[in-house]
């Protein structure tokens, strides 16, 4: 049996944490009851630097019930940091940890098909929604057009899926070794590897209070996202450069064409060749030190190179 920990980021979070207490007090007691896993399990909430009574009540929660324990950051530090936190806090004293959010979204009954998947040897077992019904027209179609974007820019991610997964030890062991500042931790989990499997579930209605996420800090994770993990922009600047210098000759050899016809007012012809050729020399100019930027931004990030799963050799 593994020892669980399940860990909530939580950001001004006072209308809803007495719901998700009760229900996860309720989760984990069957879950340790029929034996899936150890008594030891924690729930471990994170206060994000709240301004309400979040950290009042976590304090509360840890004193009436063993089951329950927090981490409290000094200041507001966005739900990736939080989470992060959370993962490296307990990491030593957990076998597997699921993050979740705080509002009960994440429908807490995959739990048992996470815990499932985990037994037939997964070390990370990600949520997927199978559908966005409860989402309203404009996230559904923001979230979605954001998943192919990345795919598109070349990002292993999984679609659909948050920040709700199961993760062993051993993976978050791993996860130490990505130093990253700009953090968007549903793209690291796939770089890391291991063996890992997909659970569905439906995603629910926040139970209480407003999302923590509006529009603005919606698209800075989106745009985080696609910059930390992506040096295609990049290219596609070089791309640009030299498109525009080929049609800088044949822009040349047209404006020639026409000083010979005679079709010119003085001096257009070398107006019009400079503007060209200069531009296209510039594009390309600037995708060459793209270039360069690209790669001290892979060299920055100092990314573990490999990750060894096992290692099989007789001693004899
Ligand atoms: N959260 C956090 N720090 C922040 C913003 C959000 O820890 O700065 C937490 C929040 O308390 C919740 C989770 O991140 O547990 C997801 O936020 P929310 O449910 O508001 O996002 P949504 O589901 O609307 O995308
Ligand atoms: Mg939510």
């Amino acid at each position: 049996m593994e020892k669980l920990y399940i860990v909530i980021p939580c950001y001004n979070e006072e209308e809803v944490l007495e719901k998700t207490r009760v229900e996860l007090k309720k989760k984990m007691d069957i879950l340790i009851q029929t034996k899936k896993i150890d008594k030891h399990s924690k729930v471990i909430f994170i206060n994000d630097g709240s301004k309400d009574k979040t950290w009042e009540l976590i304090q509360k929660f840890y004193e009436e019930d063993k089951l329950f324990g927090g981490i409290n950051l000094s200041r507001n530090r966005g739900h990736q940091n939080a989470l992060l936190a959370g993962l490296l806090t307990v990491k030593e004293d957990a076998d597997i940890v699921i993050s979740m959010d705080a509002d009960l979204q994440d429908d807490i009954d995959a739990i048992d098909e996470m815990i499932e998947k985990r037994r037939n040897g997964a070390d990370i077992v990600y949520g997927v929604r199978n559908s966005r019904k409860k989402d309203s027209f404009f996230k559904r179609t923001t979230a979605q057009g954001f998943y192919r974007v990345m795919r598109m820019l070349g990002v292993d991610v999984i679609y659909n899926h948050a920040d709700y997964r199961l993760t062993s030890r051993r993976v978050l062991d791993s996860l130490v070794d990505y130093k990253e500042v700009n953090l968007f931790l549903r793209g690291i989990f796939p770089l890391i590897g291991f063996k890992s499997d997909i659970v569905y579930y439906e995603r629910g209605e926040r139970i209480a209070g407003e999302s923590k996420y509006p529009l603005g800090k919606m698209l800075n994770f989106a745009w985080d996202g696609i910059t930390s993990f992506s040096v295609k922009p990049i290219r596609l600047v070089l791309n640009v450069g030299i498109l525009i210098l080929i049609l800088s000759f044949l822009m040349i050899f047209y404006s020639i064409i026409q000083k010979m016809l005679g079709n010119t007012v003085d001096g257009w012809t070398f107006i019009v060749c400079s503007l060209w050729l200069l531009g296209g020399i510039q594009m390309l100019s600037l995708g060459i030190i793209g270039e360069y930027i690209g790669k001290i931004y892979r060299e920055a990030k100092a990314r573990p190179r490999y990750l060894v799963t096992d290692y099989l050799v007789s001693k004899n």
